[in-house]
């Protein structure tokens, strides 16, 4: 969106956007369509948060929700866009906006210095330190997989992401976690020919933590035995060949002979660079504080966008890409003096919901 231009006696403030992913990029280009001159880095490539996404992986959100800087995002067959569609249409946003990104650099600190920021970031594990007025942290909220903090996590047939499922062929898989990705994983697994079983500490699927079309394959499946599913379990430990597991329901343990184990419980934000900015966090998911009216954090001029707002979201996620695009309108009218025009009374209430079980 097109702001009223600075008036011509105030110079533009040097903003630094530390994050590309979608709501980092759709920033981007709203500064620059409002001619605020700014940098962008990522700690890895463009969009790194899809990047690591397992190949072909679809949105569940529908493909104007996710589009940006008001780019059409099409698919061949008008379906939802896949990890890969979505990864060319950032690389087409780039080029098509001529942003240069910083990418593999990650930020390291944020200090306050008199007028503005000092800023460190490690390209090529060298160190580099800039200056800037304003900053705004648009880092997202899944930084690294959650961890089940139990012997045998770090073994190397252990692993929090899924990956390309044609490597799981004839293998004895062991999923952990009972929400989508655990979901998403049994099924794409199941189908690419590995053995799988699932452990959850839940008494059953939960149906209002998987996308309803996902669920009535995955419950016949295991009610068919197809997968195995440890319903009302817990992760004791895990060893080279198997993964002790504890029944809630008889507080007896057992095991479950396993190649490949899939921790899918979700994942965490780093909280680093709120904390070496003085950036306050809040209520269990540890989220920024922040102005909801102008994304302001208690940092003046540093702000928070997309994800990154909503800290490490528990168990069901309900801050998304698709309810994050008013936070640029409101950044970048905040920048310019404007008031933003978005109204998000929803959004108090996905910041502080309770942790769900
Ligand atoms: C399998 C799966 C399916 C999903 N499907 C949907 C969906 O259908 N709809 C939806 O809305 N959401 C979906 N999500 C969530 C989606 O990933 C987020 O909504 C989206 O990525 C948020 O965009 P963002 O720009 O706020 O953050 P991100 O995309 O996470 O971008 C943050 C960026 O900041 C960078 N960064 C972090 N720390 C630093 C640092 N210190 N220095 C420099 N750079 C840094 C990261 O590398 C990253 O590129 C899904 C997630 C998963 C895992």
């Amino acid at each position: 969106m097109n702001h009223a231009p600075l008036p011509s006696s105030e110079k533009a403030p040097r903003v630094l956007i530390v994050g590309a992913g979608p709501i980092g990029l759709e920033l981007a280009v709203d500064l620059q369509r409002n001619r605020i001159p700014f940098e962008i880095v990522d700690a890895g490539p463009i969009g790194q948060t899809m990047n690591w996404w397992a190949p072909e992986t679809r949105w569940f959100s529908s493909n104007e929700r996710i589009s940006i800087a008001g780019v059409p995002l099409l698919t061949k067959d008008q379906s939802k866009a896949t990890r890969e569609d979505y990864l060319n249409y950032l690389r087409g946003i780039a080029i098509q906006f001529n942003l240069r990104v910083r990418t593999y650099e990650p930020v390291t600190k944020i200090r306050r210095s008199e007028q503005g920021f000092d800023v460190d970031t490690m390209p090529q594990q060298s160190l580099r330190s800039d200056h800037y007025d304003k900053i705004v942290l648009a880092i997202g909220g899944t930084d690294r997989p959650r961890r089940l903090n139990v012997p045998g996590e770090d073994l190397p047939h252990v692993d929090g992401y899924l990956r390309e499922p044609h490597r799981y062929f004839g293998r004895r898989v062991l999923i952990v976690g009972g929400r989508n990705s655990a979901a998403e994983a049994a099924l794409r697994l199941h189908h690419a020919g590995a053995q799988v079983s699932l452990s959850y500490r839940g008494p059953a699927l939960p149906e209002e933590g998987i996308k309803y079309w996902l669920l009535p394959e995955l419950k016949g499946l295991c009610s068919a035995g197809r997968i195995t599913a440890h319903f009302g379990s817990e992760v004791v430990r895990i060893t080279p060949q198997e993964t002790e597991l504890r029944s809630a329901q008889s507080n007896e343990t057992f095991s479950v002979k396993a190649d490949d184990v899939l921790t899918l419980i979700g994942y965490e934000q780093n909280k680093s660079l709120f904390q070496s900015a003085g950036v306050n966090l809040q209520e269990s998911t540890q989220h920024p504080e922040f102005d909801l009216a102008t994304m302001e954090t208690n940092v003046p001029g540093i702000y928070v966008a997309g994800t990154a707002v909503a800290g490490t979201q528990n168990s069901r996620y309900k801050t998304f890409l698709e309810n994050c695009h008013q936070h640029v309108d409101k950044i970048v009218a905040h920048l310019t003096g404007q008031t933003a025009t978005a109204q998000d009374d929803q959004f108090q209430k996905q910041i502080t919901a309770q942790p769900e079980s």
